[in-house]
């Protein structure tokens, strides 16, 4: 990392921190020739997240299809974009910690689920209806009956 004021090749770390996403540092570096201060940006490495469905069939994890999730169950719902951005993050990073390579469709529709209770009752029945494939309104009915008895 040179640096930008006088491209001398080596500086000292002062400070790192989590960037509010989590997955970069920001670090503030201190030029060893001239002093100065600058902030890099330093993203850790992903490692390829496969997402196992139930028939056996496997796929890479896509970010953007989990939003997509999200914001079809949040639809029409006065939840802010930044909420659901959140949800999705927060999802993100608990497949990343699992420290698993391969993750059960199951387990990640069960993250969703639970995310989506806590921020709101109609986007989490909505997604559970499509996710559960609700045969019949009965169980949507249970569903909706155990949300009231928490
Ligand atoms: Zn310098």
């Amino acid at each position: 990392m040179h640096c930008p004021f006088c491209n001398f090749f080596d500086s000292k770390v002062v400070n790192s921190r989590s960037s509010e996403e989590g997955n970069a540092i920001r670090r503030r570096r201190e030029c060893l020739g001239c002093q100065k201060r600058f902030t890099t940006f330093e993203r850790i490495e992903e490692i390829p997240l496969v997402i196992k469905k139930r028939d056996g069939h496997k796929e890479n994890f896509d970010r953007q299809k989990l939003l997509n999730s999200v914001l079809k169950a949040c639809e029409k719902r006065s939840i802010t974009g930044e909420k659901i951005e959140a949800l999705a993050l927060q999802i993100e990073r608990e497949l990343y910690n699992c420290l698993e390579q391969e993750i059960p469709s199951q387990i990640l529709g069960e993250k969703i689920l639970a995310g989506l209770r806590e921020l709101d009752e109609l986007a989490y029945l909505r997604f559970a209806s499509v996710y559960r494939h609700y045969k019949d309104a009965t169980s949507l009915v249970k569903e909706a009956e155990s949300l009231l008895i928490k």
